[in-house]
């Protein structure tokens, strides 16, 4: 794992970050920072994880030269970091992966984890039955019913899920319930966080496991183009997938990054999740001090996407120092757009992405003809389409 200077011992990133939660916690949190500096530490463990990348994950995934998309844009040339062939079908099971093994290395034979699309839920599942864990998994009521398929998975592979119908029944529903069981069985039991959110040690740590993803893409361009790419695009949910690939690019300036956001159905509150083009605030939730949507007497605002992995009202916190820096530039895209990124990529590579990943493509196929043909553009293609097929021929009006 590489070593970075960010974020300082209490856990900043700039003014970003931290660890704000309730007494209860903060002894578990010291003891997952010490027993993941150890990790970091230990060959045997890195090895371990290395292998199951390697023989389990499918790493290194491909860079792909998508030349028929380029041809049809006009422009710059387009890479694809194709994450979307990680098993489970998206970069989440390379953190999963990690903290499982973490777990196992603190001695604890229990994970859970919290999730809303069910991706991560999948991934924590699928590591926890790779390495004999009992899993638990917490999920909203509202997203048990939207994303069945997710849920038999789960199951198939031997996680508990259990629906929460506290609140609106959704995600951050689900992570309160986590972080309630968490608390009651901290001595068997670790928490598996999906992004780069929460309370330190947790943004720090899932950059770290995800951060494979830029390292190999550098070398991967390197090696097919004897240059770096003169920008490398990603979706930002929480922002771990463009973490994972900017890490690696943060150290050298000639290379622009760019996070897109959710731009949903369009500016107005609720109707969006897009953190850094509208109008949120610097706040605190689910333990960590960053920029969260909220009305002016700071209650949380709803948020809408398309695409379930963006729909969070706040932004990892190494993501918000980027954007204070200038290092990082954040830009939204909108549903239909998305949706016309889908098609855009199914047609002209015969690869169908995640809708999250969409709005990746979305931006790149708007810059694309804008730049000279000799400039070279890197998308971070975080994960496969399937789960998203019926929901876009739900908004098409077709049937699934
Ligand atoms: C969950 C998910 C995302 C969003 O999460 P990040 O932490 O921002 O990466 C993006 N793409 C896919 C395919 C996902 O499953």
């Amino acid at each position: 794992m590489a070593k970075h200077s960010l974020p300082d011992a209490r856990g900043y990133f700039g003014d970003f970050g931290g660890r704000f939660v309730p007494e209860t916690l903060m002894a578990p949190l010291a003891e997952l920072e010490a027993a993941y500096r150890r990790a970091t530490r230990d060959r045997g463990f890195k090895r371990r994880l290395a292998e199951l990348l390697t023989s389990y994950v499918g790493r290194p995934t491909p860079l792909h030269p998508a030349r028929s998309l380029a041809a049809r844009l006009g422009g710059a040339e387009i890479w694809l970091k194709r994450e979307d062939l990680c098993h489970t079908g998206a970069h989440k099971i390379n953190n999963a992966l990690g903290q499982a093994l973490l777990a196992q290395a603190m001695g604890k034979p229990r994970v859970i984890a919290e999730t809303g699309a069910g991706q991560h839920g999948v991934a924590v599942a699928t590591a926890a039955a790779l390495l004999g864990l009992e899993c638990r998994v917490y999920m909203g009521v509202e997203d048990i019913r939207r994303q069945q398929l997710n849920v038999v998975r789960m199951r198939l592979t031997g996680a508990e899920v259990v629906g929460v119908d506290s609140g609106s029944c959704t995600l951050k529903d689900a992570i309160n319930e986590a972080l309630r069981d968490w608390v009651t069985n901290v001595r068997s039991t670790h928490y598996i966080l999906g992004s780069v959110l929460g309370p330190h040690p947790y943004p720090m740590m899932v950059r770290d496991f995800q951060s494979v993803i830029g390292r190999e893409a550098m070398a991967q361009f390197k090696k097919a183009t004897r240059a770096l790419p003169e920008m490398v695009v990603a979706c930002v949910g929480g922002g771990s997938n463009a973490a994972g690939i900017f890490t690696a690019f943060i150290p050298h300036p000639g290379v622009a990054l760019v996070g897109v956001e959710a731009g949903g159905r369009g500016p107005g509150p609720g109707d969006h999740a897009a953190r850094f083009t509208s109008t949120a605030a610097p706040g605190v939730l689910h333990g960590t001090r960053t920029l969260v949507l909220q009305d002016e007497g700071g209650q949380v605002l709803g948020t809408h996407s398309v695409s379930a992995g963006l729909d969070y009202p706040a932004v990892g916190p190494e993501h918000v120092n980027w954007q204070r820096s200038g290092r990082v530039v954040y830009t939204a895209v909108g549903d239909g757009e998305a949706i016309a990124a889908f098609h855009l990529l199914a047609e002209s590579e015969g690869i169908v992405p995640a809708l999250e990943s969409a709005h990746a493509v979305a931006w790149a196929a708007k810059v694309a003809p804008t730049l000279p043909a000799s400039s070279r553009l890197l998308i971070n293609l975080s994960g496969r389409g399937d789960k998203d097929l019926g929901e876009v021929a739900r908004v098409e009006g077709g049937t699934p």
